[in-house]
């Protein structure tokens, strides 16, 4: 007898839609995902640079049929280290130093290219937009808008995956009230392209006070504030400022906001009254630099209900002074698919508890650690960046050198 596949709908077409649709279909799985974005993201210019961790790096690599494209779309990130930055001296003295840390840098497009394109272009439906859905029994019924045409249609699964992100439709139908917690602070980021212009004297400049660059990840700590800087691929410098403030009113449901004249002519001027010059000329030099609202959530005490399961963002929305968002996203993919393949469609509950079990310890700890890192960082933390038995380094942060799996 031929074994019935079971038919996954993964809302969201973005790290933690792709990396389940490779998991579910590895899994057995019939996998489509609705992505109400219109097409594939190329260049994003909302999207930036990530740190892999070890494992992660390991499961993206055994979901891929060319696991090497992943180092050359990568850069090693082999020093994590934390400095200090007196602003009226304009001096920095270094805080921690590891030299044993195991990431390795990208750019979102990459990471989410790479994925993307390791799949069938027939199971993405872009520019689908999720309205609502039903659960009976076992089946699940989607409602979704066509973008093109504004037809509405209703499509039929065994599963439903809400991968769509930390603002999740899909999680506000079991939680209407939950909110997401503004973190106090936002952060500027940007891509500072240094391909046609290395030998100008901002970039000797970065490259002299911070030598590592190229393989470190640095955090500079100011008063109340700090800054996290790396090297990606192709003469790029990524660098992210978080700055205290109060919460903005987010426009068109989207944690980027856009950014006036005005409000980048306020940040260079700030920028120089806290980095050091040769920092401040790199954030001030880059283009378009955007500006994220920061968020996350208190951790969920559930995941999944019935046949429908969170992962991503959407499960666990976090600040991102773990780096852990990306690697997350894999994990959760990868749990999931583990589970459902060892339970089979027709036990999809016994899988989701499983996945349920072995996730959300985790993740309710990364993003607990990582907000207090946060809070610790941007002076918002009453123990004070010395608080006893609290490190700074990555390497403290929960699970960090690997999470459970199946
Ligand atoms: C364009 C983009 C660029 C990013 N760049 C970076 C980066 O540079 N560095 C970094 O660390 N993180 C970045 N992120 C965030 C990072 O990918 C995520 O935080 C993390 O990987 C978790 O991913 P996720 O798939 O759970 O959530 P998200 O990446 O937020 O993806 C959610 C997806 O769901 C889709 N979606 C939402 N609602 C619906 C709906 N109703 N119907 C259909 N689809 C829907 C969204 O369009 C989106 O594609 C970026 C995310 C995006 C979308």
């Amino acid at each position: 007898m031929v074994k019935k596949k079971g038919k996954a709908i993964i809302v969201g077409g973005s790290i933690a839609g792709v990396s389940c649709a490779h998991t579910l279909t590895l899994a057995g799985w019939d996998v489509l995902v609705l992505e109400k974005s219109s097409e594939p993201p190329a260049r994003s210019p909302t999207g930036a640079g990530l740190g892999l961790d070890p494992q992660a790096r390991q499961i993206i690599k055994s979901w891929l049929p060319n696991p090497h494209l992943l180092d050359q779309i990568t850069l090693p990130l082999s020093i994590d280290q934390n400095q200090e930055t007196e602003s009226e001296k304009k001096v920095t003295r270094v805080l921690t130093r590891d030299e044993s840390f195991d990431f390795r840098a990208a750019y979102w497009s990459d990471i989410h290219g790479l994925l993307y394109n390791a799949l069938p272009e027939t199971i993405f439906l872009w520019g689908h937009k999720f309205l609502s859905f039903t659960q009976d029994e076992s089946i699940v019924k989607v409602k979704t808008l066509v973008m093109e045409t504004q037809e509405t249609i209703e499509i039929q699964g065994d599963l439903l995956v809400a991968a769509d992100g930390c603002l999740s439709l899909i999680r506000k139908t079991f939680l209407p009230d939950l909110k997401l917690r503004y973190s106090g602070y936002c952060a500027w980021r940007g891509i500072f392209d240094f391909s046609e212009n290395e030998n100008s004297e901002t970039v000797t400049g970065i490259k002299k006070e911070y030598p590592d660059l190229g393989k470190c990840l640095y955090f500079d700590l100011g008063k109340q504030t700090h800054s996290v800087f790396y090297e990606l691929l192709n003469k790029k410098i990524n660098w992210i400022w978080y700055v205290n403030q109060p919460e903005p009113e987010l426009r068109n449901k989207s944690v980027t906001l856009k950014v006036s004249q005005e409000m980048m002519s306020k940040m260079h001027q700030e920028v120089d009254t806290i980095w050091i010059p040769e920092l401040a000329r790199v954030m001030k030099e880059t283009t378009d630099p955007f500006l994220n609202v920061i968020y996350d959530c208190d951790p969920l005490e559930r995941i999944f209900w019935g046949n429908v399961v969170l992962v991503g963002d959407a499960a666990h929305p976090t600040t991102p002074h773990g780096l852990r968002s990306t690697n997350m996203s894999v994990l959760d993919a990868e749990v999931l698919g583990k589970c459902l393949e060892k339970c089979g469609p027709e036990n999809v509950s016994l899988g989701l508890e499983e996945y349920q079990r072995i996730r959300l310890p985790v993740v309710c700890e990364q993003v607990l650690y990582s907000r207090r890192l946060g809070r610790i960082k941007q002076g918002l933390d009453h123990d004070g960046i010395r608080s006893a038995g609290f490190g700074l380094e990555q390497r403290n942060i929960p699970f960090f050198s690997s999470a459970p799996l199946v």
